[in-house]
């Protein structure tokens, strides 16, 4: 398996080769990265180490480079919902190496840091943003709902979202999904898939090819 088989978008390789050094790609990376490319929704059962966040994190340089620009005011083409701050910080630190040279902002919303400073940087714009739940619903509702909006959202990513459930982020959860325009691509990963992951799935994907690893 090779890195050039995806079609990524230019330069996006050569991070991945010369900054990055991962070698091939992982056995969930080789599965989903086509599948979502595809323009599909996917429903990946991975865990923290399959190399998942590479998995959403490809597909969506190459969605955001056919969708933008972004115009002054607008909020962001993907959104990626995470259960915790920890995992906001990996995924922004991972998803920087790319935007860097694609020229792309993405912003790190999450609980436990001051709000002032996310409203900030929220106000300049980003293509991305990696958020927590209950953190992104507060930024939604600040000044009026004038800080950012889901309204150009057409890519979202649930990661782990069967620990998003189990932490209760269900009602903040749905609340975001049901505000994402329905033309949406969605990718959701998960660790386990059980019977209320399922019910919660068919609500929120629209024909998803499923993948496990
Ligand atoms: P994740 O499952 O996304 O949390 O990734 C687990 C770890 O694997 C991260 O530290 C990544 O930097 C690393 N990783 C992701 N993809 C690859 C790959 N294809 N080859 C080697 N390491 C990788």
């Amino acid at each position: 398996e090779k890195w050039t088989q995806f079609g990524l978008s230019s330069g996006v390789g050569e991070v991945i080769k010369k900054v990055l050094k991962y070698e091939r790609p992982s056995p969930i990376q080789a599965q989903a990265i086509p599948a979502v490319m595809s323009g599909r929704d996917v429903i990946g059962i991975a865990k923290t180490g399959s190399g998942k966040t590479i998995a959403f994190l490809l597909p969506m340089f190459r969605h955001i480079m056919d969708q933008r620009p972004l115009e002054p005011g607008e909020g962001p083409i993907a959104l990626i919902m995470t259960p915790t701050r920890e995992l906001a910080v990996q995924i922004h630190k991972e998803c920087k190496h790319f935007t860097r040279i694609l020229n792309l902002r993405a912003v790190c919303c999450y609980g436990g840091a001051p709000i002032k400073d996310q409203i900030a940087e929220l106000k300049r714009g980003a293509e991305i943003i990696i958020c927590t739940p209950g953190r992104m619903i507060d930024l939604l509702c600040a000044n009026s709902g004038r800080v950012t909006n889901l309204k150009r959202v057409t890519y979202l990513v649930l990661d782990e979202a069967d620990r998003m459930f189990d932490m209760g982020f269900e009602p903040q959860v749905m609340k975001m999904v049901n505000n994402v325009r329905p033309g949406r691509q969605t990718i959701l990963f998960s660790a386990t898939f059980p019977r209320k992951m399922e019910a919660l799935a068919r609500k929120i994907l629209r024909k998803p090819l499923e993948i496990t690893v």
